[in-house]
């Protein structure tokens, strides 16, 4: 967890605990946004937009087989740590690499071992952010379902990902496809990151912006507290979903009128009750 603290402003398992997220279970809310667009279907296609990274997609294998390629480097490590990391298993890897090493007994207190995660970093940013190692991403369970459970109540899908558009459109297209998501149909599109310099939040912000002003935007689905915050200022009007998966240790004001998931696990109950309804 992060030692600054900014009036106003909260790291993760802070915003967490503090935010007031609608009392609602998974199930009711992943309900509640399928009930919206159906109920705004027959006026216009509305939109929901999903984040991919840790929310549609785990992306722990991505970076746990990239870890193990460094250790494969062979690079001068305790052999305690080696061992630890030879050993590694994808549910203890972490938002970061320090997150992970302190997952597996070696927080990152000495110079050491900082030298070590920021090797491990500068090693993983080559390869994470490339279309070549997004083949090892999984969908969560149940995300193709609920989102194509969406289109098929009229909704239009926007995967809104702050993926680099020239380094990963390929590898994203192609997982998209692989895992049975609707896309390259009608009413679905990819929205990914143009400028480089961005960040995240900024991008995101920008593009609900404009897809506000043409569609009527239901519901986003992100992991990311800060973009959620930010994109829920811009379209009060919308659901705004936290997948609560993984996510950064960015400070974050606390948002106002939030969801909060899970998983979408429990889209079958859902597909079931949605279908009687109709
Ligand atoms: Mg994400």
């Amino acid at each position: 967890m992060s030692n600054i603290q900014i009036p106003g402003l909260l790291a993760r398992e802070h915003w967490q605990a503090k935010s007031h997220f609608h009392p609602l279970t998974d199930q009711e809310v992943l309900q509640l946004v399928l009930d919206k667009v159906q109920r705004f279907q027959h006026l216009n296609r509305p939109l929901v937009l999903l984040d991919l990274d840790s929310t549609l997609y785990e992306v722990a294998p991505r970076s746990l087989k990239i870890l193990k390629e460094w250790l494969e480097t062979s690079p001068a490590i305790p052999t305690e740590l080696r061992t630890a990391l030879e050993d590694l298993k994808l549910y203890q890897m972490g938002y970061s690499v320090k997150d992970t090493l302190r997952n597996i007994g070696f927080p990152v207190k000495t110079p050491e071992f900082e030298k070590i995660a920021e090797d491990i970093k500068v090693f993983w940013w080559d390869r994470f952010f490339t279309s070549n190692y997004l083949l090892h991403d999984c969908p969560y369970p149940g995300a193709v379902e609920y989102a194509n459970a969406l289109y098929d109540a009229g909704a239009d899908l926007c995967y809104l990902t702050g993926r680099d558009n020239t380094r990963m459109r390929k590898g994203t297209e192609q997982n998209l496809v692989r895992d049975g998501f609707p896309y390259f149909t009608q009413g679905t599109r990819l929205i990914m990151r143009e400028h480089a310099h961005w960040s995240d939040a900024l991008h995101k912000t920008h593009q609900i912006q404009l897809l506000s002003n043409e569609s009527h935007l239901v519901a986003s689905f992100e992991n990311e507290p800060i973009n959620l915050v930010e994109m829920s200022k811009i379209a009060p009007q919308a659901l705004h979903v936290f997948v609560d998966t993984v996510c950064s240790d960015t400070l974050v004001e606390l948002g106002q009128n939030l969801y909060r998931i899970k998983g979408f696990e429990l889209v079958r109950a859902l597909t079931v009750q949605s279908s009687l309804n109709q």
